[in-house]
Formats: structure tokens, sequence, C-alpha cells
């Protein structure tokens, strides 16, 4: 595996890859990486010939009072993870390789980016947009790999791409967890020890929420509030919200069936956490 951290020597390499014939597979991560970004970046090799990583936190997609300074690194990790499961070109630009000038030019898709994450959020979806829109000029995937941890994030780049007609087909992979069931992130180093032990009533909810719908419950407010009901007995979490939504627009649901998609957030001291899962996941199998 190579490190590159020049767009024009990326361009360069990847440019030969697709001479050839080869087809070119991209992962787009943060970093610290954790075993959710490696099952992408064995999907993504399995699919293409020559897999892209890019690591680049991404200062446009944090807000000024976020944790962009704080967020954790570890490059020689990362390196490690990424070349034992077949990853060939690394791709690690500085901020002034990225935004040498600041950007005059925001990407933004609407309504999708609007509830949840949005309101909790403002300028974030128009950041990750932008930059994603950034990495697939750069890289010129066949196919880009996104994780449904981030649902919302992924509708978006899935209408990002429909929108814009853009040549890369987006192929969205499912949440790795841990073995309580919390979903894997960068972020839960941030816990501590007894934050740790309380962080998986998100996922309860989710799942109680889901059993409902699968018991046949239709009336999303009830979903609601049965979710919400399982957070407020943990102490250490405080609700932001959880949601009952369409799968694909993200539009909040009245009436609900089991193509429902549940997405929620509860934060742990200044730890905000995210997770999902699908309706149909109430039937007790995945439980
Ligand atoms: P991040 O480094 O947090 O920006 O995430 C990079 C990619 O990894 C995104 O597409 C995420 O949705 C995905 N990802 C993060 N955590 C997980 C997880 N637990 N399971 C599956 N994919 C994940």
């Amino acid at each position: 595996m190579d490190t590159v951290t020049t767009i024009d020597d990326l361009r360069a390499r990847l440019d030969a890859v697709r001479a050839g014939g080869g087809s070119v597979g991209f992962v787009p991560t943060m970093g610290y990486l954790h075993e959710g970004h490696v099952e992408l970046m064995r999907a993504a090799v399995r699919d293409c010939d020559h897999v892209v990583v890019s690591i680049f936190v991404n200062p446009l997609q944090f807000a000024a009072h976020e944790d962009l300074e704080d967020y954790p690194r570890d490059l020689r990790a990362d390196s490690r993870q990424s070349a034992d499961a077949g990853v060939a070109t690394l791709f690690v630009p500085s901020g002034e390789e990225m935004y040498p000038v600041e950007p005059l030019t925001e990407v933004t898709v609407a309504s999708i980016t609007e509830e949840m994450e949005g309101r909790f959020r403002p300028t974030h979806f128009a950041g990750v947009a932008t930059v994603v829109t950034k990495l697939f000029s750069i890289v010129g995937p066949c196919r880009a790999y996104f994780g449904e941890k981030d649902f919302q994030q992924l509708a978006l780049v899935r209408r990002l791409v429909l929108d814009l007609s853009m040549p890369v087909e987006v192929v969205g992979c499912p949440t790795v967890r841990e073995a309580d069931g919390l979903a894997m992130s960068s972020r839960n180093v941030y816990l501590d020890a007894d934050q740790r032990a309380a962080a998986p009533v998100l996922r309860r909810a989710l799942l109680e929420g889901a059993a409902r719908i699968s018991a046949g419950e239709r009336d999303a407010d009830e979903i609601r509030r049965v979710m919400t009901a399982v957070i407020a007995e943990e102490p250490l979490g405080q609700l932001d919200y959880v949601e009952v939504a369409d799968p694909l627009t993200l539009a909040p649901l009245e009436v609900c069936d089991t193509s429902a998609r549940l997405l929620g957030c509860v934060r742990f001291g200044t730890t905000r956490l995210l997770d999902n899962v699908a309706a149909a996941d109430g039937d007790g199998e995945s439980r």
C-alpha cells in the first residue's frame, strides 16, 4: 500500500489504473479507523481492482464549537489496518492541499438534510456534500462505499449522485457493532466507563420501536413515544431526537410500516452517538 498526500500524485496513479482497464473503489473516512471502516474496505476490495481510502478530517463539516481540533487521530494504526484489508492507496491530504483557498462553492442537498442531524448541526451536511463532491472529482471512483451507520449521510450521497449524474455507484454497507450492540464509532473513545456501559440504550430503544412496528403498530407518534421512554430510563443519556422516517427521503412519517427507518441520537456528556435500524429488524432476528 502507498500513502499519497497530493491530489496530483493521486490522479496520476489512478489515471494509470484506469488506463490499464482497472476499476477504482473508494472509501472516504475521517480516520481513527475501526472494524466498521474495515468492513467498507473489505467490500471495496472484493468488488474493485484498486481501492483508495481517504483520511481527511474535513473542517467544512464541523461547526466552530464542535470537536474538529480534538477529533481522534492515529495514522500509524490506520495505515496498518488499511494495508491489512488490501487497500492499494491511502490518500491523506492536508487541509492546505484540499482547501488552498477558502472555497466559494458549496454543495447542498435539500430536504433529506433538513430534519434530525440537520436540525442539530445546521451547517454539517453542506460540508459533507461539498467534500464528497470534491473527493469524487479527485478520485473518480467506479464505486464508493458508505456505512448505514450514518444513514442520513448515505441518503444524501445517493441523492447527490442521482441529481448530478455522477458516474459512481454508491454502495451502502451494514452497521458494524460492538458485542453489546453499540454501533462502532471513532467518537466512542470519548465515552467514560459509565457512559460506555450506558450507550447501548439507543439501539435498545430503536429495536423496541421496530418491534412495535413488526407487531402491527402503525402510529409513528406512538413509536416515537416508546423509543423516547426507553431512553428516558437511562439518566446518563440526553435525547437529541428519535425519528420514524421514510427510508429514502428521510421525511418523518405519521403512519408507518415495516419499510420505515428508525433513527436516533443520544448525547452522553458532549458526545453525540447516532444509530438507526430498519423497522423490519423488529422481527427479532437481529436482536
Ligand atoms: P467517518 O470516519 O466517521 O467519517 O466514517 C467513514 C465511513 O465509515 C462512513 O461511510 C461511515 O458511515 C462509515 N462507518 C462509520 N462507522 C461505521 C460502522 N460502525 N459500521 C459501518 N460503517 C461505519
